[in-house]
């Protein structure tokens, strides 16, 4: 077996596909520290700088004095605490869903809600671009899955029309992790309607970031029914949230449904409650600093018109995504190297992560770069782009 691993190591080595993790000596920040030297990292997912704010750090220390460090036992044992159910009450209250429940992670949270709704005889219908952990999901809840192409609505009325499941369930992105777009909400829950499925949103790039308050993908535009019955709404709290884990919003038959039987939810340890604590006070800030968004969109406007000259083309993202399409794999990899070299981190994605000969930049924005940084950040790519 270890002949096996190592050859295939050996591979990827050979292919330019090995990934290294980089040690961050600090916390995370728009400056980040790595082997003692500085960087400015457009490559968090730390949207509106909330990961070290202060406030934040407060509370997760008053916290643990509270409730101590670990919660002892899973949700269904007797590790499920007053700080969990607290933020669990505010987060149906923030997105408007009659219930709310808090799981350990995203990826943990699609995992419990695909597999405890769905199994053999039921039908998955997932955007290509989905997130693994739908793909994964879906997977393993047995159920048959049909992707579509991305965005493409024709093939999915086409896909549902000819269904004979027993249960639908349409998976997507509500904001698409490589590519910073967003997907047609009001459409997709229109067709849902109209053919019985349920609609799965995961608005793990949303959430915090669109919409009134931060409210998320549902409430960014007012004709849109937020409560229809047929959505199940995921956001994680490790992005924007600034903090650690996921949420589920939903109708109270969906999440009692979750509680009893979501696999995900029941055989682990329930997160720290000093966490569940912290963010209550994210909720607050998230809601109440409106001036983090106005940021971010000044950000992506001042980004857009640097780059404008550009060979490269930044995708038509309005989020804090900001992918800059290069093409050719090796080109990436040098210009993010390039970058690297002058102190500013962006990576380069790469297929298998995203379809042949679109490998990019990805530059993700936050609410604490500050102006000059944008200004570094696209003085130093039209230098590269002038010498490629
Ligand atoms: C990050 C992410 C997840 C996973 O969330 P974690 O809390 O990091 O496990 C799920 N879906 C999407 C679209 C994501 O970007």
């Amino acid at each position: 077996m270890y002949s096996d691993l190592t050859e295939q190591l050996n591979v990827r080595e050979k292919d330019g596909l090995k990934r290294h993790r980089q040690i961050l000596q600090g916390p995370q920040a728009t400056h980040v520290t790595i082997a003692g030297r500085e960087y400015l990292a457009f490559c968090s997912n730390d949207y509106l700088g909330l990961a070290s704010h202060p406030q934040l750090i407060q509370s997760a220390c008053e916290g643990a004095q509270r409730y101590g460090v670990g919660a002892g036992a899973s949700h269904l044992i007797n590790g499920h605490s007053l700080a969990h159910h607290e933020l669990e009450e505010m987060l149906a209250g923030f997105t408007g869903f009659p219930k709310a429940l808090f799981f350990s992670t995203g990826y943990m949270a699609n995992m419990g809600v695909v597999t405890a709704l769905m199994g053999r005889g039921d039908a998955i219908f997932a955007d290509k671009l989905n997130h693994a952990s739908l793909n994964d999901a879906a997977l393993l809840s047995r159920a048959k899955l049909i992707r579509f192409p991305h965005l493409d609505l024709n093939v999915l009325e086409q896909r549902l029309t000819v269904s004979k499941a027993r249960r639908k369930l349409v998976i997507t992105d509500a904001v698409f992790s490589m590519d910073g777009d967003i997907a047609p909400i009001q459409q997709l829950l229109a067709l849902c309607e109209q053919h019985q499925a349920m609609l799965l949103l995961d608005d793990a790039h949303g959430f915090g970031v669109l919409g009134k308050q931060g409210r998320g993908c549902l409430s960014a535009s007012d004709d849109i029914d937020l409560h229809s019955p047929n959505i199940i709404y995921m956001a994680t709290l490790g992005k924007a949230a600034g903090v650690f884990g996921a949420f589920v919003a939903a109708q109270s038959e969906v999440i009692e449904t979750l509680i009893q039987t979501a696999r995900s939810y029941i055989y682990t340890t329930a997160t720290p409650p000093l966490l569940s604590h912290a963010l209550l006070t994210s909720l607050k800030l998230i809601a109440q600093d409106e001036w983090r968004r106005e940021k971010l969109v000044q950000h992506i406007a001042q980004l857009k018109q640097g780059l404008q000259s550009l060979p490269w083309e930044l995708s038509p993202s309005m989020t804090p995504i900001q992918p800059l399409l290069i093409g050719e794999s090796g080109a990436a990899v040098r210009i993010s190297h390039a970058l690297r070299e002058q102190g500013i981190l962006v990576p380069a994605i790469r297929p298998p992560t995203v379809p042949q000969g679109t490998a990019r930049l990805r530059i993700t924005l936050s609410a604490a770069h500050h102006q000059e940084d944008i200004e570094r950040l696209t003085t130093a790519l039209k230098k590269l782009a002038q010498s490629h």
